[in-house]
C-alpha cells in the first residue's frame, strides 16, 4: 500500500534506547504504517505520496510535555506588561502606572512576572499601593510561577472577596492582616478567579489566545500535552476544557490534550466521572486527577521534613514550616479512593516533606488496591529527603521533573531558606534515575517557557544560559534520558504509550523533525531550536518555510 507521507532522515530516534538510525517513516491517514531503512520505505512511495527528506536533522516522536497549564499560559503570554526582574513592589506599581497613563482605555490589568525571591524586601505587598493607581480598574499582578497574585480593591470586589465573606480558614488563600482586613494577596486557590475569569468572560478572546498558544507548541514540535488544571475545585467543568473541544471541532487543535482536573474535597468522584465520560475520545481526553500537597519553597509554602532555616513572613518564628494541604490520613484516603475509582493521581509537591507524604499515600494505595496499574506521579520534587530516592522505583511512582525550574532559583534566597546542605541536594534528576525511578520531562508552562530545548539544556548542564553552574553537576541527565523523557516517558505518564510516544508501525502518526542534529550538539546551542516539521494525527500542523 502506498503511503500518504514518507519522511527520510539519517537521524531517527524512535522514543526509547540510546541510538538513532537512518531510514524512513511511512504514514497513511493518522497512523505510522512502517519504520525502516531507506530501501524498506521506498516502496511505499506512490504518485500521490508527499516525501520529506531531512538528511541530518533529528526525527523523533512528536514531543510530549506532560505537565503544563494551558489557559494560564495563554493568558500570561497575552499581556503587554512584564514584571520579570523587578526588584520591589514600588517598581511593579510604577510599571503599571506608566502603562495606564499610556493606555487610558484599559479596563482590566492582568500582568505577571514578579517574584518575591528577587525583591529587595521579602515582605508581601498590599492592595493599597495598587489602589493608589486605580480604584476603578481591576489590577491583578501574578508572580512568574502563578502562586501569588497581588490585586487592588477593585479586583477583590470583582471576585466577591470581602473581609466578611472570607472565612478564617479561607484567609490562608485570601490573605488577611492581623486586623482582619484583606491585604490584596491571593495565594493558590484564592487566585483561581484571576486565571479563569477571562475564559468565562470572553470566549472569543480566549479562543484567539489559545490558538496563538497552540501555534507556538507546534513550532516546537510538541504534539501532546498534559493539562494539569490549576482550578482547585472540580465542582464545575473548567472553562478551558470546553474551549479546547470547540477548537477540536473546528479542526484547529494541533496537539492532543490530556486533562487532569483537580480533586478538592469531592471524594464521591461524581463530577470526575461525568467529565471522564464527556472527554473520553478524540484529541481532548481526561486521564486522571491532580492534587496539591504543598505550595512552593520560594514563598515558604513548600512542606519540608526539617523546617526552614528562616522565614521573614513568620515573625514569631513559630513553625518555620508550611502546613501540608492534606493531613496524611486525608491524602491516603483521597489517593486510595481515586485509584480505586480508576483515576491515577498526580500530586504537586515541591518540599521533601510533601513528597514523603505523597509517597506514603501511594504506598498505602498500592496496598489497598493491589495491581491497580495507575500512573501515579509526583510533580516537581524540588527537594527529596534521604531514604526516599529508591521509593519511586519501588512503588512505581513517576517523578515528573521540570529541569528549567532550576534556572529560576535565586541562589542566595534558597541558601537562606533551606541552608547549604539542602541546596546542594536540591532539584534531583539523575540521582532519582540512578535509584531506579522513572524521570519524566515537562516544563509546567507558563512557569517557564514551553521551549523543550531550553528545558533539555537545563537538564544536561544545570547551568544558567550565561554558563555559570548552579550546583551539583553530577545530577545532570544525559541527552538520551531527556529525549526519552519527552517522548515514550511522556506517553507513559499519560497512560497512552500504546498510541503515541514511539515511532513504530501501528502508532498514531505524531512526528517532529527538529532543526538540528541535537543528539551531539553543544548544549548551549539547543535553547530556542524549533521544529522544521510537526505532524500530529497524520496531519502537518506546522512546517517551517524553506
Ligand atoms: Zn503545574
Amino acid at each position: 500500500m502506498k503511503a500518504d507521507k514518507v519522511i527520510f532522515s539519517n537521524l531517527i530516534y524512535k522514543g526509547t534506547g540510546r541510538e538513532v538510525t537512518g531510514g524512513g517513516i511511512a504514514v497513511t491517514e493518522d497512523r505510522i504504517t512502517a519504520v525502516g531503512s531507506r530501501e524498506e520505505i521506498e516502496p511505499f512511495i506512490g504518485a500521490d505520496t508527499e516525501v520529506f527528506s531531512y538528511e541530518d536533522k533529528l526525527v523523533l516522536p512528536g514531543l510530549i510535555d506532560s505537565h503544563i497549564h494551558i489557559t494560564m499560559g495563554a493568558m500570561m503570554d497575552d499581556n503587554d506588561i512584564d514584571l520579570e526582574g523587578t526588584k520591589s513592589a514600588e517598581e511593579c506599581a510604577a510599571i503599571v502606572r506608566d502603562y495606564l497613563e499610556r493606555n487610558p482605555d484599559t479596563d482590566l490589568i492582568l500582568a505577571s512576572g514578579w517574584m518575591i525571591s528577587t525583591w529587595d524586601s521579602r515582605e508581601l505587598p498590599r492592595k493599597e499601593m495598587l489602589d493608589a493607581i486605580s480604584t476603578d480598574i481591576p489590577i491583578c499582578l501574578s508572580t512568574a510561577d502563578g502562586w501569588l497574585v497581588w490585586v487592588n480593591s477593585k479586583a477583590l470586589e470583582m471576585f466577591g472577596y470581602t473581609k466578611e465573606s472570607v472565612s478564617d480558614e479561607e484567609a490562608y488563600f485570601i490573605k488577611k492582616d492581623e486586623a482582619g482586613e484583606l491585604t490584596g494577596v491571593l495565594y493558590n486557590k484564592g487566585a483561581d478567579p484571576v486565571y479563569f475569569m477571562m475564559m468565562d468572560i470572553d470566549p472569543d478572546n480566549a479562543r484567539r489566545m489559545l490558538r496563538n498558544t497552540f501555534r507556538r507548541f507546534a513550532e516546537f514540535g510538541i504534539t501532546a500535552v498534559g493539562d494539569l488544571s490549576n482550578e482547585h475545585v472540580i465542582n464545575r467543568e473548567p472553562a478551558g476544557f470546553r474551549l479546547y473541544r470547540d477548537l477540536e471541532k473546528a479542526g484547529e487543535l494541533t496537539c492532543r490534550i490530556f486533562i487532569y482536573p483537580a480533586i478538592d474535597k469531592d471524594l464521591t468522584f461524581a463530577k470526575a466521572g461525568q467529565l471522564k465520560k464527556e472527554y473520553s475520545a478524540g484529541l481532548v481526553r481526561m486521564q486522571g486527577l491532580k492534587a496539591y500537597q504543598d505550595g512552593v519553597i520560594d514563598s515558604y509554602t513548600g512542606v519540608l521534613v526539617e523546617p526552614y532555616a528562616n522565614d521573614p513572613n513568620d515573625p514569631n518564628n513559630k513553625s518555620l514550616n508550611a502546613e501540608p494541604i492534606h493531613t496524611q490520613e486525608e491524602l491516603n484516603a483521597k489517593v486510595i479512593a481515586a485509584n480505586r475509582a480508576g483515576y491515577p493521581v498526580r500530586i504537586h509537591c515541591t518540599g521533601d516533606g510533601a513528597v514523603r507524604m505523597s509517597l506514603d499515600a501511594f504506598e498505602a494505595s498500592n496496598k489497598a488496591n493491589p495491581g491497580h496499574g495507575m500512573r501515579n506521579c509526583i510533580e516537581h520534587i524540588e527537594m527529596l529527603h534521604e531514604g526516599d530516592y529508591e521509593r519511586f522505583g519501588q512503588l512505581g511512582v513517576i517523578a515528573c521533573k521540570q529541569p528549567a525550574h532550576l534556572l529560576l532559583c535565586a541562589e542566595d534566597f534558597m541558601i537562606d531558606a533551606i541552608g547549604e546542605q539542602r541546596w546542594a541536594e536540591h532539584q534531583p534528576f539523575q540521582s532519582i534515575i540512578d535509584a531506579g525511578g522513572e524521570v519524566n520531562m515537562s516544563t509546567d508552562y507558563p512557569i517557564v517557557d514551553i521551549d523543550p530545548m531550553y528545558n533539555i539544556y537545563a537538564a544536561l548542564t544545570r547551568r544558567i544560559p550565561e554558563g555559570e553552574i548552579i550546583h551539583n553537576p553530577e545530577d545532570a541527565m544525559d541527552i538520551w534520558e531527556t529525549l526519552y523523557g519527552y517522548t515514550y516517558s511522556g506517553a507513559y505518564v499519560l497512560g497512552v504509550e500504546d498510541e503515541i510516544g514511539l515511532l513504530e508501525a501501528g502508532k498514531k502518526a505524531d512526528i517532529a523533525v527538529l532543526d538540528g542534529r541535537i543528539i551531539d550538539e553543544p548544549p548551549e546551542d539547543l535553547p530556542g531550536r524549533k521544529a522544521l516539521l510537526t505532524i500530529m494525527d497524520g496531519k502537518v500542523v506546522y512546517q517551517k518555510d524553506a
